[in-house]
C-alpha cells in the first residue's frame, strides 16, 4: 500500500464496528470470521491501535484499513478512501461542511466543492482537506487535497502534521465513554446520535 493515512483508535473502532461487526475482543486484539473469504472461524485478526488486519486462514495476508476497504468494496484507492472517511466521520457531503461550497472553477476543469478543517483538542487548526470534483453524473470524478496550517496559511502536504479525526473535540467527548469495543455504540456516535 502506498497510503500513509493513519487512523485514531476511535476511528479504527468506528470502521470495524461498521464493516466487520462480528469482531470480538480477544486479549489485546480483535478477532472474528474473515470478511474477505467469508470464513466461519475466527481467523481474522485486527490490531485496535493501528487498524491493521491479518487473515490467518485462506487469505494468508493482511494490510491496513484502506487495503481492507479496497477488498471489501472492490474499489480503487481513492474511492475506498472516500468510503472509509464516510464511515469514520471524516468529510462527506452530508454533514460538518465548513467553508461551504465555493463552486470555483479551475482551468483544469476541477472545481472545489468542499473544505474540511481538522482541529486539535483545543480547537486550533491542524490541517484541512479540500474536495474537488470534475465532470457530472456517471463521469464525475473526485479528489481530496490535503494541506497543513503553517505560518498563518495553508501549505500543501501534511508532512509530520499530527493526524486527528474530523471534529476531534466533539468526538473525544463522545468516545471517552467507550471503555471497550462496542460496535453498535460507536456507529451511533459516528452518525451523530446519542
Ligand atoms: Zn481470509
Amino acid at each position: 500500500m502506498s497510503d500513509n493515512l493513519s487512523f485514531s483508535r476511535g476511528e479504527v473502532a468506528l470502521y470495524y464496528g461498521s464493516r466487520v461487526p462480528a469482531l470480538k475482543q480477544s486479549g489485546a486484539e480483535w478477532r472474528g470470521p474473515c470478511p474477505i473469504h467469508k470464513g466461519d472461524d475466527k481467523n481474522f485478526k485486527v490490531e485496535p491501535d493501528s487498524g491493521r488486519w491479518y487473515c490467518h486462514s485462506q487469505c494468508g495476508r493482511g494490510g491496513d484499513i484502506l487495503a481492507l476497504e479496497m477488498e471489501l468494496s472492490s474499489t480503487a484507492f481513492q474511492d475506498a478512501k472516500g468510503a472509509v472517511y464516510g464511515i469514520v466521520g471524516r468529510p462527506d457531503d452530508s454533514r460538518g461542511l465548513r467553508g461551504g461550497k465555493t463552486g470555483r472553477g479551475g482551468g483544469d476543469g476541477w472545481r472545489q466543492v468542499a473544505e474540511y478543517v481538522y482541529q486539535d483538542e483545543g480547537g486550533s487548526s491542524l490541517f484541512r482537506v479540500v474536495r474537488k470534483e470534475r465532470g457530472d453524473g456517471a463521469s464525475r470524478k473526485k479528489l481530496f487535497f490535503q494541506s497543513r496550517w503553517h505560518g498563518g496559511g495553508w501549505q500543501l502536504k501534511l508532512l509530520d502534521t499530527r493526524r486527528v479525526p474530523y471534529r476531534l473535540p466533539k468526538l473525544l467527548a463522545r468516545l471517552s465513554q467507550l471503555s471497550r469495543f462496542e460496535p453498535a455504540k460507536a456507529i451511533r456516535i459516528s452518525q451523530g446520535m446519542p
